[in-house]
C-alpha cells in the first residue's frame, strides 16, 4: 500500500479520497488554486500545495504543477478523482511516467472509451448491447442524414467526444436534421474542441441505469450493482438511487455481465461505471463508459457496505479485489440528492455567493452528506456550484424516501440560492415517490413532465411565516435598545426604552416586508407578553425568544414552533416548515441596520451600478459609498462609521454575488466625540 497520496481536486471528492486515505494509514497531499487556499479539501490533507490562479485550466488542470506538486511531496499515487484530470489519457501516462502510480485505469481504456464512436465500436464487436445508429468515420451532412432515415426518426445526434449532455439534439423528422447536425456541431466544437458526431435511435421514456465495475491487475472483474440515475435535468443527474426499482434479478446478471464484457473489452483496472440505457420494455443498450469514480458512487457504497475508494487503492497497489461476485452484497436501498448553488426557477442558472449559513442534517448510518464546504465559504464561479451530496439509507425505498425527505427539510442554507426546495418537490412528488410500485414512473423526462407541478411557484409566505419575520425583528430591536441602555449614561432614559413607547406616538410599530414582488405590512402592538400583529387583514399573537444557536421558539396564536431565522443585511431567511423563505426588509429600521452592521458585502447578486467613493477617501458614518442594483431594486451601501476607503473591488456594470465584500474599509479608531453621540 502507498505511503502518500497525492489528491488531484478539490471540493467534496478530494475530501472524501481524503478520509478513506487517512484511514488507512495513507498521508494525504492536497494541491489547491488561489482561489481555493482556505478551503476544506487543504485543511483535511496533511500537506497542501498551490499550483496557480483560480481558473481550472490554470491550476487543476495543469498536470505539470500537480507533477510537481506530488515529486515535492514524495507522493507514490495521485488519485484524481472525477472531472478535471480523471478521464485525461496523456495526464495517466505522465504520471506513470513519472514514476507515480494512477489511481485509475491503464491509460489505453481512457482512451479507447474517451471516443462515445470509437468505444462504440468496441463494444459492438465485444458483443454489448448498442442503440441502433451510425457511430462511423464519415462526418458528411448528406450521408448522416441517410443515416438517420435508415435508424428511424426520432433520432438524437450526441457530440462524439461529448459529456454533460453537450452538443446532444434531439431530431424529430428529415426536415429538421440539417440544422440540429450544424448546432450540435458548434456546441461540439466549443465545448470539446472536436466537432465529430454520432447519430442514433432516440429511445421516447428512457430509464438511465449504470453499473459499477472493479477488475484488478489479476484478472478478477466483478460487479457492484447498478445505479438508476434517471432524474435528470437536461441530461444532467438530479437523483440517483441504488438499486434500480423494478429491476428483476435476472435483467440485473445480464446487465452485469454485459458490463464486465465491456471492461474486458479494454483491459479495465480499477473502478469503472458503464453506463446503460433502458427502452420501456427492459431491453438495455450500452450508452458510454466512465473511466473513473463517478459522483454517485455513495450509493453503490451504503448498499454494498463497501468503500470504493479503498479498493481503488488497494487495486491501484497492486493487491487483488477483496471479494468474489457472489460475495458482494447488496443491503437495503440508498438515495442521493445532488445539493447546488442554482436557481430552478431561472433555468438552473448557478448561483454564487456566500454560505451565510450552512447547517447539515444530522449524520447517522442512515444519513450521509459529502461536502467540500463549510458555513462562511464562498461558491465562487470558477468550479461545479455543488454544495454538498445527501445520500440516505433505509431498508426498503419508502424509508429512503421518507429518510430523504426529513434530511431536505433539516438542511439549512442561507446566502445562496440553492436547488434544496426542487429537490424537496421532486422527491415528495408522486411519480418519484411511488416508482417502487410502478418503474414505468420513472425515466429521464420525469422533471420535464411534471414541470409544472414541480417548479410550482410556492406563493407569498404564510401569515406564520411573515409574524416570524416581524418578531425576529422585534426581538432584535429590543435587545439592540437593551445594549444601548446598558451602555449609556441614563438606562431609564425613554430614548432607550423598546417597548413601542415614543413620544407623541401609539405603542406601536410599523415593519414592512418584500416577498418577491410583493409587499407586505405589519403593524406591531406592544403587549405585556409578546406582540399583537396586524397583517393581511388578521390579528396574530406571537411570542418567543432565542433559545440558541439562531433557533426562536415562537408561539403564535398558541401552537409553538421551531424556527430559524438569520439576517443579513436588509434580507431575512426564515427555516421553517422544512423550507426557507427569503425576504427583504423595508423599513427606515432597516436602513439602518445596515448601516449598524457595517456591511460592505453586495446584499444580493446583482449589479454595481455606482461607486460614489475613490481609494483614500475620508468618509463620515453613514456616507453613501456604493450602489448595487439586486432584485430590481438599488441598495446604497454605506459607511460603517467614519474611516478611510482603502480598495474599491468593483466597477459600475460589474455583476457581483452575494455577500461578496465590494470595498475595503478601514475605520478609524473611535474617538471620544464619537462615543460621546451613542
Ligand atoms: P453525456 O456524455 O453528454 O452525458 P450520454 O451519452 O451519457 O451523454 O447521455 C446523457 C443522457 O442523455 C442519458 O442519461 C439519457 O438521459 C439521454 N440519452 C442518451 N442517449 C439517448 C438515446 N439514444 N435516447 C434517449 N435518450 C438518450
Amino acid at each position: 500500500m502507498f505511503d502518500k497520496v497525492l489528491i488531484a481536486n478539490r471540493g467534496e471528492i478530494a475530501c472524501r479520497i481524503a478520509r478513506t486515505a487517512k484511514r488507512l494509514g495513507i498521508r494525504t497531499v492536497a494541491v489547491h488554486s488561489e482561489a481555493d487556499a482556505r478551503a476544506m479539501h487543504v485543511s483535511v490533507c496533511d500537506e497542501a500545495f498551490l499550483i496557480g490562479p483560480p481558473a481550472a485550466r490554470d491550476s487543476y488542470l495543469r498536470s505539470d504543477r500537480i507533477l510537481e506538486a506530488a515529486q515535492r511531496a514524495g507522493a507514490d499515487a495521485i488519485h484524481p478523482g472525477y472531472g478535471f484530470l480523471s478521464e485525461n489519457a496523456d495526464f495517466a501516462e505522465a504520471v506513470e511516467g513519472a514514476g507515480l502510480v494512477f489511481v485509475g485505469p491503464p491509460a489505453s481504456a481512457i482512451r479507447a472509451m474517451g471516443s462515445k464512436s470509437n468505444s462504440k465500436a468496441i463494444m459492438a464487436a465485444a458483443g454489448v448491447p448498442l442503440v441502433p445508429g451510425y457511430h462511423g468515420e464519415s462526418q458528411d451532412a448528406e450521408e448522416l442524414a441517410t443515416e438517420a432515415g435508415r435508424i428511424g426518426y426520432p433520432v438524437l445526434i450526441k457530440a462524439s467526444a461529448g459529456g454533460g449532455g453537450k452538443g446532444m439534439r434531439i431530431v424529430r423528422d428529415a426536415r429538421a436534421f440539417a440544422d440540429a447536425l450544424a448546432s450540435a456541431r458548434r456546441e461540439a466544437a466549443s465545448a470539446f474542441g472536436d466537432d465529430r458526431i454520432l447519430v442514433e435511435k432516440y429511445l421516447e421514456r428512457p430509464r438511465h441505469v449504470e453499473m459499477q465495475v472493479f477488475a484488478d491487475t489479476h484478472g478478477n472483474a466483478l460487479h457492484l450493482f447498478e445505479r438508476d440515475c434517471s432524474v435528470q435535468r437536461r441530461h444532467q443527474k438530479v437523483l440517483e438511487e441504488a438499486p434500480a426499482p423494478g429491476l428483476d434479478g435476472q435483467r440485473r446478471r445480464q446487465m452485469g455481465s454485459a458490463a464486465l464484457a465491456a471492461a474486458r473489452a479494454v483491459n479495465y483496472v480499477g473502478a469503472g461505471t458503464v453506463e446503460f440505457i433502458l427502452d420501456a420494455t427492459g431491453q438495455f443498450f450500452f450508452m458510454e463508459m466512465n473511466t473513473r469514480l463517478q459522483v454517485e458512487h455513495p450509493v453503490t457504497e451504503m448498499i454494498t457496505g463497501i468503500d470504493l475508494v479503498e479498493w481503488q487503492l488497494r487495486v491501484a497497489a497492486g493487491e487483488p479485489l477483496p471479494l468474489a461476485q457472489d460475495q458482494v452484497p447488496l443491503h437495503g436501498h440508498a438515495i442521493e440528492a445532488r445539493i447546488y448553488a442554482e436557481d430552478p426557477a431561472r433555468d438552473f442558472l448557478p448561483a454564487i455567493g456566500r454560505l451565510d449559513h450552512l447547517r447539515e442534517p444530522a449524520r447517522s448510518e442512515h444519513v450521509r452528506v459529502d461536502t467540500g464546504v463549510r458555513e462562511g465559504d464562498d461558491i465562487s464561479p470558477h468550479y461545479d456550484p455543488m454544495i454538498a451530496k445527501l445520500v440516505c439509507w433505509d431498508l426498503d425505498r419508502a424509508g429512503a424516501l421518507r429518510r430523504m425527505r426529513r434530511a431536505l427539510a433539516d438542511y439549512e442554507i442561507a446566502g445562496v440560492t440553492t436547488n434544496l426546495d426542487f429537490l424537496a418537490s421532486v422527491v415528495t412528488h408522486r411519480a418519484f415517490a411511488e416508482a417502487h410500485h410502478d418503474p414505468g414512473l420513472l425515466d429521464t423526462g420525469l422533471i420535464e413532465r411534471y414541470r409544472s407541478e414541480l417548479f410550482e411557484d410556492r406563493g407569498p409566505a404564510g401569515d406564520d411565516v411573515i409574524a416570524v419575520a416581524a418578531l425576529s425583528r422585534l426581538l432584535a430591536s429590543r435587545s439592540r435598545a437593551r445594549e444601548r441602555a446598558s451602555r449609556s449614561s441614563d438606562p431609564y432614559s425613554p430614548w432607550n426604552l423598546a417597548t413601542g413607547w415614543r413620544l407623541n406616538e401609539d405603542n406601536h410599530h410599523a415593519l414592512e416586508f418584500r416577498d418577491g414582488e410583493r409587499q407586505v405590512a405589519v403593524i406591531a402592538h406592544f403587549r405585556a407578553r409578546g406582540y399583537e400583529l396586524e397583517l393581511n387583514g388578521r390579528r396574530v399573537f406571537v411570542d418567543g425568544e432565542e433559545i440558541g444557536d439562531g433557533t426562536l421558539a415562537v408561539t403564535i396564536d398558541g401552537a409553538r414552533l421551531l424556527v430559524r431565522t438569520v439576517v443579513r443585511g436588509n434580507e431575512i431567511t426564515i427555516f421553517a416548515h422544512g423550507r426557507s423563505h427569503r425576504l427583504a426588509l423595508h423599513t427606515r429600521e432597516a436602513e439602518r441596520d445596515a448601516g449598524d452592521g457595517g456591511s460592505l458585502v453586495s446584499p444580493m447578486p446583482g449589479t454595481v451600478i455606482g461607486v460614489l467613493v475613490r481609494p483614500g477617501d475620508v468618509v463620515e458614518r453613514g456616507a453613501r459609498l456604493m450602489l448595487v442594483e439586486a432584485m430590481k431594486m438599488e441598495h446604497t451601501i454605506t459607511a460603517p462609521g467614519a474611516g478611510v476607503v482603502r480598495e474599491i473591488f468593483f466597477a459600475p456594470g460589474d455583476p457581483v454575488g452575494e455577500g461578496v465584500e465590494l470595498l475595503a474599509f478601514e475605520p478609524a479608531s473611535p474617538t471620544h466625540d464619537e462615543e460621546g453621540k451613542r
